[in-house]
């Protein structure tokens, strides 16, 4: 019989893997209360330096997802694909991608949860459209996807709870950072949808979580074998996260430019992104169809529309507006912007009230962060990058400190070299 303390020496001294049976024995006597939060944590903090090896992975994930309920996508006459992201500054291709790869023949089961820190949550977006709701049983769920072919809703407390828990403890324990330990709560839950393909947007850069592009390859890696592992199709695009995606940064800001995405005329950066996500999504459901054409024939927005109603959304509604915007960041010199900081803009906005601190907070709808220049456009001296959006003009200050720092912005002589934004492409392994 395994013991927690005997598991954590083994782990904390690279004595030996961990056997299936011991980290199965581990998540029920963790559910049960036999192994305590802080023994856990003790062991979380082990795997943090000395990780987990293949099977042990394969394990500890299996238990995540056996920790609670799978839905059960099989009645569904679509085949099922679904994107998650690491999470980026500005990053609403959720919000254009679920309705455009349903228009053009998937089920998109997209199941989320709320942003925490700078980036912002899919959820937390959408509930800024009168009326919408991200609660659905599953039964709701499964209907709507049936129905309009997507759906972005609330993950239920049913779906991976172990992962709920973990990762609790990992947010206060500095535990968060390690590749086996994201990757299997990410893909826990991804698995336990009940989606049959996945595609992964693994951001990297100063805005994203994997701030080197060496980690974040070796974290899709990692997921798109979990993913094959579990019968579910994975395929993971590592993308660029240095500067905001598109020009709005908060909740119905970004919903403003994901609708005019939709209507073809969304910015460039965050169309190469999305159009790659989508082709990918496609390719995986084994769909022959152009995303492009799906924008530009209405497709697109039509089902975005269907799916905003069908969760009591009116997609017709004017959006809130700020009650107060302050332009900021005025560049010293005129030229061609080469640099705008992803994470410095996140944080304004994080500040200006678009995110939340801690996980009880509420989010304000309206506040937000309009780039008015972006990299690669030119500037004159004096002349504001940024617009600042709040109902309370109290956050400006702390706002604009997060914008102070030297290197937020740099101004060139020429504009800077055009680079693709998908730097790597984990292919799908069959099953
Ligand atoms: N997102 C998750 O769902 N889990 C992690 O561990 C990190 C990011």
């Amino acid at each position: 019989m395994p013991d927690a303390v005997s598991l954590i020496q083994l782990k904390r001294d690279n004595v030996r893997p961990l056997t299936a049976a011991e980290i199965g024995w581990l998540f029920a006597a963790y559910a049960t209360g036999e192994v305590a939060d802080e023994q856990m944590a003790a062991l979380l903090m082990a795997i943090y330096f000395n990780g987990l090896t293949v099977a042990e992975l394969r394990a500890w994930t299996g238990e995540m997802i056996a920790s609670g309920d799978r839905l059960d996508l099989t009645g569904l006459t679509r085949p099922s694909v679904d994107k998650h992201s690491t999470g980026g500054v500005g990053d609403k291709v959720s919000l254009i991608l679920a309705p455009l790869v349903a228009s053009c023949g998937a089920a998109v089961p997209q199941l989320s949860g709320r942003g925490l820190g700078h980036t912002g949550g899919t959820l937390d977006k959408l509930e800024s459209i009168p009326g919408w709701r991200a609660g659905l049983s599953n039964e709701e769920l499964v209907a709507v996807l049936g129905r309009v072919g997507a759906v972005i809703a609330a993950a239920g407390a049913g779906l991976a709870p172990a992962d709920r828990r973990l990762y609790a403890l990992r947010d206060v324990t500095g535990t968060v950072e390690s590749i086996p330990l994201i990757a299997s709560s990410i893909m826990s839950k991804k698995i336990a949808e009940g989606t049959q393909a996945l595609v992964l947007d693994v951001k990297t850069g100063s805005g994203a979580f994997m701030k080197q592009r060496e980690r974040a390859v070796e974290l899709a890696r990692t997921m798109v074998v979990l993913g094959a592992e579990h019968g579910v199709r994975t395929r993971a695009l590592v993308t660029r996260m240095d500067t905001p995606l598109g020009r709005a940064v908060g909740n119905a800001v970004e919903v403003e430019e994901a609708v005019q995405a939709l209507r073809g005329e969304g910015p460039a950066d965050l169309m190469e992104v999305t159009c790659a996500l989508a082709r990918a999504m496609l390719e995986l459901a084994g769909l022959d169809a152009d995303p492009r054409q799906a924008i530009s024939s209405g497709r697109a927005l039509d089902t975005y529309a269907a799916m905003i109603r069908a969760q009591g959304g009116d997609p017709d509604a004017p959006l809130p507006q700020a009650k107060h915007r302050r332009e900021v960041l005025t560049a010293p010199s005129s030229g061609w912007l080469t640099r705008l900081d992803a994470l410095a803009v996140g944080v304004a906005a994080w500040r200006l009230g678009a995110g939340r601190a801690r996980k009880e907070d509420a989010v304000s709808h309206t506040a937000g962060v309009i780039c008015l220049v972006k990299p690669g456009e030119y500037v004159r001296a004096g002349q504001a990058v940024l617009e600042l959006r709040a109902d309370d003009p109290a956050r400006f200050g702390p706002a604009t400190e997060a914008l102070d720092a030297a290197d937020v912005l740099a101004i060139g002589g020429e504009p800077p070299p055009e680079v693709p934004l998908v730097l790597d492409d984990v292919g799908a392994l069959s099953p």
